[in-house]
């Protein structure tokens, strides 16, 4: 539907025209007649679906020109970057109606500059739910003129504990108002807001096309455990994005991997909650010119962060929430190009997360093998000879004759000097390339089978001697493997080593992922045992215990000397 179909001002259809905006989005159209009529509306639409125009057009529409500099639009949002965002894009649909003053009001931000700007006066305030609490606190945000309310991304103010403030803040808005609400969802919380504060409002969906997200292809890696930054760092030399996000749930995770990603030479920079105002604000505007190509974030921190042109998204940890899955895989694949999303996983417990994620956004997320090593170094090779190839025909070359001259006179070929300095360039080109990741597939059987499908045992070489019990042993595999501890099968600890049963079909991936790792402080080593050739090899020992007690099957408890942590141990541990 064009936008001079929807009721809209020849003022605003100039600006949007010029922001470049031709057909009306599926929410666009639905909502914007409603909210110009004055209706109450809940709109339940995600990011990206161009629901800020959706509310902020008929916005700025309603702006009475002769009310002087009142406040008569208040937007309420979750986050301060999308408070900004929208305060932009009201800026924007009102370049041609000098009336209309949006003003931002949210948290870490100086309070008095703030109050400054209110006091110049402003008719549409943008703010999150606590910092305009705090002015109308202060008496420096008056609201009885109000005559629309939103609250844009309702569901992620209740998850963020802005309830109390929103509903506190409604007391504060005369009763005949216009109020609407966008959400992504619509759990109890938000019907019962709806219920209590909204007068017949209607009801927009549109389609769930985001629960599938057609534009964006998506992938999934399983990688062992451990291996996870490397397999990243693997996928974005191989793909090498423009523009990309990665998103972790922790802000330390974030931290952690911003500084592996920077000491490894990528454009990276982080983002969360913790950070100062204005180091976020340095770190999106870097992003958004493209100075940093890879933007590390939370889900919280990432919220609303508006940038089209974002090529791919990382999920390094598997996202808490599937609806965290579609706003992450959101922020790709916007205003009408395509993106990809791709899912680091390690261990059974990510994947058994990751296949519940497809079958609620009905997505087809395709197993793929990490690129091979080779060929990432072979593209880096690549790169090099081309950049020597642009020198020569660049002429750009000559700093170089006066030394080449100098070794040729002691004897060398230009030749031998030429393939040295290509092979060490190259050599440091190539030097980041992680090591090879050993490809792992965790079978989907079901829980609670032990060693179906046949059983193999593995040798680990701590023993009794270790003063090793068979719950450090368990913990140990559960963590580094993600199974849980049922998967395994009887656990023999002799003097020096102890042997488990482990399904068949999994050992090279139980080998793997236990390789190196520590029991009881002690390193281990682990291979596959072979009964008969230990024997004759004479590794065999008194054994210590027997069958593993019933109660301890299943139990992922840790045992005190257990170092081993798997990346959820981790991330649980930084929350
Ligand atoms: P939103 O859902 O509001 O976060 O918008 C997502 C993106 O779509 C933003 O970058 C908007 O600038 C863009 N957008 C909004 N409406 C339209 C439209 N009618 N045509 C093209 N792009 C749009």
């Amino acid at each position: 539907m064009l936008f001079k179909e929807l009721g809209l001002s020849g003022e605003i259809l100039r600006a949007v025209e010029e922001i470049g905006y031709e057909q009306a989005t599926e929410i666009q159209a639905k909502t914007i007649p409603l909210l110009i009529e004055g209706k109450d509306v809940v709109g339940r639409s995600q990011t990206g679906t161009g629901k800020t125009a959706a509310f902020g057009l008929p916005a700025v529409e309603s702006i009475d020109r002769n009310a002087g500099r009142i406040v008569q639009v208040l937007i309420l949002c979750p986050t301060r970057e999308l408070a900004m965002q929208a305060c932009d894009e009201m800026s924007r649909f009102s370049k041609y109606m000098p009336w209309v003053k949006p003003c931002a009001v949210y948290g870490g931000a100086d309070i008095e500059r703030q109050i400054t700007q209110l006091k110049k006066g402003a008719n549409i305030i943008v703010g999150t739910p606590g910092r305009v609490m705090d002015h109308i606190r202060r008496n420096t945000l008056k609201l009885e003129n109000l005559r629309t309310i939103i609250l844009d991304e309702a569901d992620e103010m209740l998850n963020m504990g802005f309830r109390e403030d929103i509903e506190e803040i409604l007391k504060y808005i005369p009763s005949e108002r216009q109020t609407v609400l966008f959400s992504a969802t619509m759990p109890p919380q938000i019907m019962a807001i709806t219920a209590e504060y909204q007068h017949e409002p209607v009801v927009v969906g549109v389609q769930q096309k985001s629960r599938t997200v057609e534009s964006v292809a998506q992938y999934y890696y399983e990688v062992p455990m451990g291996r996870k930054s490397d397999a990243l760092q693997m996928l974005l030399l191989a793909f090498e994005p423009k523009l990309s996000m990665v998103f972790c749930n922790t802000k330390s995770m974030v931290d952690e991997l911003t500084e592996t990603l920077v000491s490894k030479g990528f454009k990276a920079a982080g983002l969360h909650g913790d950070m100062k105002q204005a180091s976020r604000t340095q770190v999106l505007n870097a992003f958004r010119s493209g100075r940093i190509n890879i933007l590390i974030a939370t889900d919280v921190a990432a919220r609303g962060i508006d940038v089209d042109n974002v090529d791919a998204v990382f999920n390094y940890d598997i996202p808490q929430d599937n609806e965290y899955y579609i706003h992450r895989i959101g922020r790709t694949g916007r205003a009408g190009k395509s993106g990809c999303a791709y899912t680091i996983i390690s261990g059974r417990r990510q994947a058994v997360e990751l296949k519940d994620i497809a079958c609620f956004t009905k997505a087809e997320i395709t197993r793929c093998d990490l690129p091979a090593r080779d060929d990432v170094i072979a593209k880096k090779t690549e790169r090099v000879k081309e950049k020597v190839k642009d020198y020569i025909s660049s002429g750009k070359y000559d700093s170089g004759y006066g030394e080449l001259e100098k070794l040729t006179s002691e004897g060398y070929t230009a030749e031998q000097i030429a393939a040295v300095l290509l092979g060490m360039r190259i050599a440091k080109e190539t030097r980041s390339v992680p090591e090879f990741i050993k490809p792992v597939f965790t079978p989907q059987g079901k829980k609670g089978r032990r060693t179906e499908g046949g059983a193999s045992k593995i040798y680990i070489s701590v023993g009794r001697a270790h003063r090793i019990a068979p719950n450090f042993i368990l913990g140990a595999l559960a963590d580094a493997t993600g199974f849980p501890g049922k998967s395994f099968g009887k656990i023999d600890i002799y003097d020096n080593y102890t042997t488990v049963e482990v399904p068949k079909s999994s050992e090279d991936f139980i080998l793997e992922s236990m390789q190196g790792q520590k029991i009881n402080g002690h390193k281990i080593t682990v291979r596959h045992y072979d009964g008969e050739k230990e024997a004759i090899r004479g590794r065999g020992g008194e054994k210590d215990y027997r069958n593993l007690p019933k109660k301890q099957g299943g139990s992922r408890k840790k045992s005190a000397g257990h170092t081993g942590h798997s990346d959820r141990e981790r991330r649980k541990k930084r929350r």
